[in-house]
């Protein structure tokens, strides 16, 4: 019997290769992607099913199973395509499979195309001064007025926003229902009038991210994704998302990524260096190759499109592993660490997850947002204690109560 289905399972998945092969043979065999504009080749490319191949046949997939769509890119990039940038991750990691998860035909067919060619950007509106860990405690009021709705409150460290065409947004249309059941979301066009984007800046001297400022904000209700007070269900997925794509954008490759940098400074740039730093650096290398491997072993196991809580584990791991390793590479720097770096404020349209080789000295500093942006490291924990492991949950007063009779300061 496990044979029969082991049989049966390889050679669905010969005949899955099979299909994406012909579809990649078809793309490849009407344009050429090292000549072709890329706008114009992604989008025979989400038209064949070949941009998420597990998103449904007819909106940019193929119906099979997430792990094909290694193949996919790695044909495509070796005949000359463009590797979408991180830029595009907000879009293409979280928004993409929200949409799909959650939106209507309508909306999929209006947004879906133009967020994978990347003539949209994305970005996500969710966290408020009041609202962090606790998003579902959010403010941003959401108000009915016939087609539309009208959307007015403040959101924080809006990653790009400065640059993006549309938003993920959560909002509160319903505050007289408990925290969890009064939000809806939203696919909120930022050049809509009553979108302020101000710039914040980090202590890397960029302003990679905005307090973004929501007044009177009319937004149609054909831009809703998920059915009204279905917002937190729509965000689950956004989030579950982020997570699991923020845990796996660390090295593609053994030895790539922050460790290849520490392992360069080690070799090339370290002043007098110790066994112990010797120690840890071996550590952290396979504390990393665990990550990697990790990751690799998430991805195959993942058959359908959205990741589970599980996607908290590499999130987690990727934070702490990252932070560890950048400090490793002050250390190794030593007072060199501290100077030859530019703090001048700058507007960065880069998303600064992860840093190019010899950029140890800013993503020290980045770095330390690696245990908050995506959800804090102490929130992930509890995420794996609570549905991995299915320890008792934290301890939530608040849960049942209509939102507007809990207390805030
Ligand atoms: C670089 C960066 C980029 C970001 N980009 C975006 C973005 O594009 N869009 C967006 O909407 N948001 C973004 N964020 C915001 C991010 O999601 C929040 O900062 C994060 O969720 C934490 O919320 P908070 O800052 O309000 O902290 P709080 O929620 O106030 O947490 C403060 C501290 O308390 C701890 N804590 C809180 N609740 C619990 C609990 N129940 N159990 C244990 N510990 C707890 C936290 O772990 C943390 O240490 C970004 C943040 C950073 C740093």
């Amino acid at each position: 019997m496990g044979d029969q289905a082991t049989a049966t399972d390889s050679t669905a998945s010969s005949s899955s290769s099979g299909i994406v092969g012909a579809r990649i043979d078809q793309l490849l065999g009407r344009a050429d992607p090292a000549t072709t504009d890329p706008v114009s080749f992604r989008l025979q490319q989400y038209e064949l099913g070949l941009a998420w191949v597990h998103f449904p046949e007819g909106f940019g997939g193929l119906g099979l199973p997430p792990s094909l769509q290694r193949e996919v890119d790695e044909r495509l990039w070796s005949a000359g395509a463009k590797p979408h940038g991180l830029f595009e991750f907000f879009g293409l990691a979280m928004a993409g499979p929200t949409v799909v998860t959650h939106g209507s035909d309508e909306i999929r067919h209006r947004l879906l195309p133009r967020l994978f060619t990347g003539e949209d950007s994305w970005c996500q509106l969710f966290s408020e001064p009041g609202a962090g860990s606790d998003l579902a405690g959010l403010s941003t009021r959401a108000v009915r007025d016939g087609d539309e709705w009208v959307i007015s409150g403040q959101k924080v460290w809006n990653t790009l926003a400065h640059v993006s065409d549309r938003a993920m947004l959560v909002a509160r249309s319903d505050p007289e229902a408990p925290k969890h059941k009064g939000l809806t979301y939203f696919a909120l066009d930022m050049h809509a009038v009553g979108v302020d984007v101000r710039p914040l800046r980090q202590m890397t001297g960029e302003a990679e991210f905005n307090e973004v400022y929501l007044t009177d904000v009319r937004v149609p209700d054909t831009d809703r994704v998920g059915g009204i007070g279905d917002g937190w269900r729509v965000a689950m997925s956004t989030l579950m998302n982020e997570r699991t794509s923020i845990g796996g954008s660390g090295a593609p490759v053994r030895g790539s990524g922050p460790i290849a940098e520490a392992v360069r400074i080690w070799s090339e740039e370290a002043g007098p260096r110790t066994a112990v730093q010797l120690d840890r650096l071996m550590r952290l290398w396979i504390e990393a190759e665990v990550l990697r491997l990790t990751n690799l072993r998430a991805g195959s196991n993942r058959r359908a499109g959205n990741p589970g809580p599980e996607g908290s584990i590499a999130k987690l791991q990727f934070a702490e592993v990252n932070k560890a390793i950048y400090d490793l590479c002050a250390d190794l720097l030593g007072a060199g660490a501290l100077v030859d770096y530019d703090y001048t404020l700058r507007r960065s349209e880069h998303l600064g997850l992860v840093g190019p080789p010899g950029s140890a000295r800013k993503m020290f500093l980045r770095s330390r947002a690696n245990s908050i942006e995506g959800g804090t490291s102490e929130i992930q924990r509890n995420i794996l204690g609570e549905r991995v492991l299915g320890l008792p949950g934290d301890v939530r007063t608040d849960k049942d109560l209509p939102w507007s009779k809990v207390p805030r300061n």
